[in-house]
């Protein structure tokens, strides 16, 4: 059972990813699922100035799978983070979204970074994007218009 993952936002604010969400999401990447592209939501609560991450929605029906290209289309991804918000009385919320990438280490497209910049452009809390590769994974964080990269933190859990 591999760790949970902390990147560092920057200063002391981190983006908490539990192992069991990481394994869901890496299993896109991995035999014949990795050859379209996967993808869904980061649902989860904003701690201080950490964001803790608590499950990701996976591909759903409606959603448009092709070999270089996942558009989210199917409303269940937005329902299941209405449903999170209501069970947890309001803590639980979309916190970003992942996608997967046909390559070992991915980067983000000029199409990632357009659709990002729209969705982080009147965000005041910041919003995690990763993209999931064969043998590596991207991280960025974003608020206010602007996405950067963030690194893994490496060593033990909080
Ligand atoms: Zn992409």
């Amino acid at each position: 059972m591999p760790d949970d993952l902390i990147f560092r936002i920057s200063g002391d604010a981190f983006v908490l990813l539990p192992a069991k969400v990481y394994d869901v999401m890496n299993s896109f990447t991995l035999g014949t699922q990795g050859e379209t592209e996967a993808g869904g939501i980061l649902i989860g609560s904003y701690r201080g100035s950490h964001v803790q991450i608590r499950q990701c929605t996976v591909p759903l029906r409606r959603d448009l799978r092709k070999r270089y290209l996942f558009d989210r289309k199917d409303r269940g991804h937005q329902l299941a983070a209405t449903l999170a918000w209501t069970r947890s009385l309001g803590t639980e919320t979309f916190v970003g979204e992942w996608h997967t990438h046909p390559e070992d280490f991915p980067t983000p497209s000029m199409i990632d970074r357009g659709t990002w910049s729209e969705i982080v452009k009147r965000r005041e809390s910041h919003v995690v994007f990763l993209i999931m590769g064969r043998k590596g994974l991207w991280a960025g964080c974003g608020r206010r218009g602007d996405v950067k990269s963030i690194s893994l933190v490496p060593g033990e859990s909080p």
